[in-house]
């Protein structure tokens, strides 16, 4: 019998997002189950998507390597699609518990459908006629994060952090007023609060600089979840599963405000170099070289050719790759090697330190200060790349967390910073 809090047939939907940490044990899913419920007794038709539980995809990916050297990425995707199904079918049952139906669903049940690209396929339709049937039967529906079935009928997943997306497409196909992220910190902050204690909570953000953070390293938002959310005009609200309070809104450029210098800095300490030698200064063969990349869904992201020193020497091409991307790299250019290049030298262990701010459109000098700070500190740039909005340094994966924090605090985004309102060159 439904309670006074039955949901009009125009309730608002809200989906709500629950990552590993907050799942992590049997409390933590019991507390994420109440919140659910409390959002339902609020008069909301509620969608969870939930994470699988603490380190279990890890977990699962360290098994498959103890069978196998290089595991099939069919059966990765079957392996991993299992953690989220366990955190569905618990936080189900504990809903039950609460006086409340729900039902769990796998991402093939919810209608998510991908791509064929095993272990990072992309969202291409949402069918939600399930989970919008099991809303009408005043369900609490819960869709298992990070998974979808193919449009060859298997079994996918999303790439890490992917559970971020399940979630903004769920919200846009079911026409949510809001995505709300739940997560370990208590929104997106200007700097990984982990490593800079100073760092300060972004009350708001922009797509146009939360897709340049995600991208960068902010791993709080899966950056396909982002670029999801500003193609289907999603509003998504990070925040923490452990306390109250508002947390992070991302909106568009239209609405936010004053655009501060610089708003955050990112990092990344899972980069690989990878340097062809000898390429001959010849054209196409780089359009080659990164077509068979691509073909191989390796995710190329900073480039630079040091060109022959004189007319009969060879050029030098050296990129980054995710260090999970290197083992596919290679397959890749093993099979170029001698005809495109001469030689292969890799270097594991890079990492990418970054500033990410829409008001750098307007501001000269800032690269400048980025250089001079690194340099400061004695900390080698080995490449960069720009962006409008953005200024990325490639430097060594050790010296990553010393970078972040000079950074930070050289472009003063700390708690006793200036406001984000406030224009860059007003008095503070
Ligand atoms: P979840 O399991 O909830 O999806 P993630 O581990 O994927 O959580 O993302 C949250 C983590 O992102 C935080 O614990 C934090 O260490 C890290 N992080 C990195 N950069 C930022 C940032 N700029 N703001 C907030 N968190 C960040
Ligand atoms: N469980 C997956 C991961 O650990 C997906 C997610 O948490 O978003 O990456
Ligand atoms: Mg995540």
């Amino acid at each position: 019998m439904p309670g006074p809090d039955f949901p009009e047939a125009d309730s608002p939907t809200v989906v709500m997002k629950f990552g590993g940490t907050s799942v992590a044990d049997a409390d933590r899913l019991k507390r994420a189950a109440r919140r659910i419920v409390e959002k339902r007794e609020q008069g909301n038709r509620v969608v969870a998507v939930l994470s699988a539980r603490g380190a279990t995809t890890d977990e699962l990916t360290e098994m498959a390597f103890e069978v196998s050297p290089d595991p099939d990425p069919r059966e990765m995707d079957m392996l991993l699609s299992t953690g989220e199904r366990i955190s569905c079918a618990l936080c189900a049952m504990a809903i039950n518990d609460l006086g409340h139906r729900a039902i769990s669903l796998t991402g093939s049940q919810a209608g998510i459908v991908t791509d064929t690209s095993h272990t990072k396929a992309r969202i291409i339709d949402v069918r939600a006629d399930r989970i919008k049937r099991a809303l009408e039967e005043d369900r609490i529906v819960l869709v298992a994060g990070f998974q979808g079935v193919s449009t060859a009928a298997d079994v996918t997943t999303l790439g890490r952090g992917g559970s971020d997306t399940t979630a903004v497409a769920v919200a846009a196909a079911v026409g949510a007023e809001m995505c709300e992220i739940y997560t370990d910190v208590p929104g997106v902050f200007s700097a990984d609060p982990r490593i800079v204690p100073d760092a300060r909570k972004l009350a708001i953000v922009s797509f146009e600089e939360m897709l340049e953070m995600a991208a960068s390293g902010a791993r709080v938002l899966q950056l396909r979840s982002v670029e999801y959310a500003r193609n289907h005009g999603v509003r998504i609200h990070c925040r923490s599963s452990f306390e109250d309070g508002p947390g992070t809104v991302v909106l568009s450029e239209s609405e936010t405000m004053e655009q501060p210098l610089i708003t955050a800095v990112t990092h990344s300490t899972a980069e690989a170099r990878i340097t062809l030698l000898g390429v001959p200064d010849r054209p196409g063969i780089a359009g080659r070289i990164f077509s068979a990349l691509a073909d191989a869904h390796v995710l190329v992201d900073m480039i630079v050719q040091n060109e022959p020193v004189s007319r009969d020497s060879q050029a030098e091409i050296s990129f980054t790759v995710p260090r999970s991307d290197i083992r596919a790299a290679r397959g890749v250019l093993d099979g170029l090697a001698g005809d495109m290049f001469a030689g292969v030298a890799e270097d594991p262990e890079m990492g990418v330190v970054s500033i990410v701010g829409a008001g750098m459109k307007s501001h000269p000098g800032v690269a400048a200060k980025v250089f001079a700070v690194l340099g400061e500190e004695g900390i080698n740039i080995e490449m960069i790349s720009t962006s409008p909005i953005k200024i990325s340094c490639v430097i060594r994966g050790g010296e990553v967390e010393r970078a972040v924090r000079s950074l930070h605090e050289a472009f003063d985004l700390g708690a006793g910073g200036v406001e984000r309102e406030q224009p860059f060159g007003a008095p503070a």
